[in-house]
């Protein structure tokens, strides 16, 4: 007779129609490790209790650029490029700045790009940011009429566009069901155990898997302030966590 301790965890209300027979994907852990100091991973339960602490804490920067009304998909996308390996508190005041002056691909080509260099400036790689802009600018006005059109291809077509910056732009301003996976998304899910993956791009994939839709594109959201303020890259405030009693602490070793 079997005496394995029977397994109560709820699987994830995953659209995927594998079976329990088939190997599942690498890096998607459908049953994390049992720990006797922990309960079930419960992913509703777990984002229900991320959403309510950081209720206070600023929303990343291209969701506040959203909320001031910079929605389209080029100014999202303009963002983002802003914001790749630059802090929020540096993007968002560069992207306001030069979004002010120039919110279209029709204004953006019109300026040169040592114009938008001088407003970009305090941004991470700025002279070389200026000129992708300026290229994707003009590129919208000649080959796409001046919108971009709602395409994860079309926009990382452009250089200086991956997956991460395409898929939260594309979930912000279209609405598409899309996961973008930065350090933040790629750390906390991987110490959570809800995931098994080396790199972001991995982390990716397997969200894909086993992320419920609903949670696609509100995982940014949640999780890039949940990073910054608690689940932080070094000596985590595991102690005050509010979903310590689910976190599997994957490779956490010195939490504060
Ligand atoms: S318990 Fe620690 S490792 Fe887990 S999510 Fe909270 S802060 Fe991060």
């Amino acid at each position: 007779m079997s005496t394995a301790p029977r397994r109560n965890r709820r699987a994830p209300s995953s659209t995927s129609s594998r079976t329990a027979r088939e190997k599942p994907p690498q890096g998607v852990v459908t049953e994390p490790e049992p720990r006797p100091d922990k309960i079930p991973f419960d992913i509703d339960d777990v984002l229900a209790r991320v959403r309510e602490s950081v209720r206070d804490f600023a929303d990343a920067a291209m969701f506040a650029l959203s909320a001031r009304g910079h929605d389209s998909l080029f100014e999202q996308l303009v963002a983002c490029i802003l914001s790749i390996r630059t802090l929020d508190e540096v993007s968002l005041p560069a992207a306001l700045a030069l979004l002010e002056r120039a919110s279209t691909p029709e204004a953006l080509a019109r300026m040169s790009p040592g114009d938008i260099d001088a407003l970009i400036r305090p941004v991470t790689f700025h002279e070389a940011k200026a000129h992708q802009l300026h290229a994707i600018a003009v590129r919208t006005r000649d080959e796409f009429g001046g919108t971009l059109p709602c395409d994860a291809q079309v926009l990382q077509s452009f250089k200086g566009v991956g997956p991460k910056c395409a898929h939260l732009a594309l979930g912000i301003a279209c609405g598409h069901e899309a996961i973008s996976v930065d350090i933040h998304v790629h750390r906390v899910t991987n110490r959570w155990g809800y995931v098994k993956a080396r790199s972001p791009e991995a982390t990716m994939a397997a969200l894909e898997t086993q992320l419920p839709r609903r949670y696609w594109v509100e995982l940014n959201r949640l999780l890039v302030p949940f990073g910054k303020h608690v689940c932080t890259g070094s000596r985590p405030k595991c102690s005050t966590c509010p979903v310590l009693d689910s976190c599997r602490q994957v490779g956490v070793t010195n939490p504060r």
